[in-house]
């Protein structure tokens, strides 16, 4: 039986309510299914942690080639179908609980995970979140495997002077090489969602991209410059609350034109810019 008639088997047999506020989109579709697997490269020697397993099509196939298969489901009424879905994987795991609360670091320790990898059909409505989470608390992982927005994925790999890019770009580039695995229609899931989706693979660098003093500040004036991304960065900055003086001198040392727009720096000026800038703070 395909994965379609198999999905819409256990929706019907559980009675099964698809909650649209938890971006609930299964996907149907075997062919994109393996792409994700594969792209995961997953072996006897790697752990998962997967995100919103659903009714667990992804976590079966998953648990086939992994050594454990960790899966957060924020759905407790999801809950009793993984119990039914996954009772022949003893290498799964399912935690009930919502992936934006939980110390993925502690989760690693706990479950003695190795060689981590990330993989999950996001749910829609929390993606940049989740992203953004997993990188910026430094969560102990290898690489993401993820099924997104079209949109937000071109977000992720935008380069400078696009409409596209902006501080998710930047957050992610920072981290990790990303690669694009593959475009997926609507009708992959049922139900089908609104928009496009893409699958990407970011693995996390083990050096970051570029050498900053503070990554903080970095990230400061980077939101600061795209929260007014039509705006010179002299105005933009302004908002930092550090005195002209620095900023200017800082954007001269670097070798940055005031007048232009946080959009058309690439990441290494940015480096160099948050650099000088801390250097004048110290
Ligand atoms: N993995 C399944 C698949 O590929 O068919 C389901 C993917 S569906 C797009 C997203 C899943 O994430 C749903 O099962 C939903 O209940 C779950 N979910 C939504 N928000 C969540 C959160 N904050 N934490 C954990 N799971 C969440």
């Amino acid at each position: 039986m395909g994965i379609k008639s198999k999905t819409m088997d256990i929706v019907k047999h559980f009675e099964f309510k698809f909650n649209k506020n938890l971006g609930q989109n299964f996907l149907i579709d075997e062919n994109i299914l393996n792409k994700i697997v594969d792209a995961a490269e997953l072996n006897e020697n790697s752990s998962v942690i997967e995100i919103g397993p659903g009714i667990g099509t992804l976590t079966q196939e998953m648990a086939k080639r992994a050594k454990k298969v960790i899966a957060i489901e924020i759905d407790k009424t999801l809950i009793p179908i993984l119990d039914e879905t996954l009772a022949n994987y003893p290498n799964i795991k399912v935690i009930n609980a919502d992936a934006l609360k939980v110390d993925f670091n502690e989760i690693i320790e706990k479950e003695q995970l190795d060689n981590v990898k990330v993989v999950a059909n996001l749910p829609y409505y929390v993606t940049t979140p989740i992203i953004a989470k997993i990188l910026n608390e430094g969560a102990k992982i290898k690489s993401m495997i993820i099924m997104i927005q079209k949109e937000v994925a071109d977000r992720i790999v935008a380069k400078p002077d696009t409409d596209e890019y902006g501080t998710l770009s930047l957050l992610c580039q920072y981290h990790c090489d990303i690669k694009k695995v593959a475009k997926v229609s609507q009708n992959c899931f049922v139900p089908p969602p609104k928009v496009e989706s893409a699958v990407i693979r970011l693995d996390v660098l083990d050096k970051k991209r570029v050498d900053v003093e503070d990554e903080k500040l970095f990230f400061n004036i980077i939101k600061a410059a795209f929260n007014m991304r039509r705006k010179t960065l002299h105005n933009a900055l302004k908002t930092l609350g550090i005195s002209q003086d620095i900023l200017e001198g800082a954007m001269e040392r670097a070798g940055i034109d005031a007048k232009r727009r946080g959009e058309t720096l690439s990441i290494e000026e940015y480096a160099a810019l948050s650099n000088e800038v801390s250097f004048s703070l110290s």
